[in-house]
């Protein structure tokens, strides 16, 4: 299911990707990324790829049918929930159709799980955030009362090159090879402080 949507995924990139340095290669996630028993826990950071468009609308970016060119750079997210890494989804920022496959993207989104972030927008200079992340990935959105680390910002701690952030999580502003690390609970230590991008992005 990963795969086949990964490799969706993948043709809709080279399509509308083009000439873009953003057709670099995606990774494909070992099948030992996805854990053999899926507790609810874990299955609440996925992905729904049905509501994709609801969700770029309500970080306030628009669906786009092509990555824009104005403006192209990549962060780098690391989400750690008492030290213990939360997969980053393909996907984000993407709007599927009924059948399945993908038919829109906003200027913010994934290609894979690596947790690398593109900002591939059509009007330069806009200012993209940590919160908008989030509320196209569909977590820490208030809408889980379940009090679990996935269902609010609170107990959430963000840093940036490796420096806490005081102001809240989701105001963070994504510049380009920033490592951003979103914590829950325990400290980690280190705090990952830079992100070895792939050549080209
Ligand atoms: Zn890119």
């Amino acid at each position: 299911m990963l795969n086949k949507r990964l490799a969706v995924a993948l043709t809709l990139s080279g399509l509308l990707a083009g000439a873009t340095a953003c057709g670099a290669p995606a990774q494909t996630a070992p099948a030992s990324a996805t854990p053999s028993a899926t507790t609810a826990a874990a299955a609440a950071w996925e992905l729904d790829p049905a509501a994709g468009a609801q969700r770029i609308k309500a970080a306030g970016l628009d669906i786009l049918t092509a990555e824009g060119t104005a403006e192209h750079y990549h962060a780098h997210l690391d989400v750690l929930v008492d030290g213990k890494a939360v997969t980053v989804p393909a996907e984000i920022g993407f709007s599927f159709g009924a059948d399945g496959q993908p038919n829109g993207i906003s200027a913010l989104h994934t290609h894979d799980t690596s947790g690398v972030i593109h900002i591939e927008a059509p009007t330069a200079g806009l200012k993209y955030t940590l919160g908008q992340v989030l509320s196209e990935w569909g977590v820490l959105d208030g809408k889980d009362a379940t009090g679990a680390p996935h269902s609010g910002t609170g107990g959430w701690t963000a840093y940036v090159n490796g420096a806490k952030q005081n102001a809240p999580i989701s105001g963070v502003v994504l510049q380009a090879h920033d490592e951003v690390v979103l914590s829950y609970g325990a400290a980690p230590s280190p705090v990952p402080s830079s992100y070895a991008f792939p050549a080209g992005l």
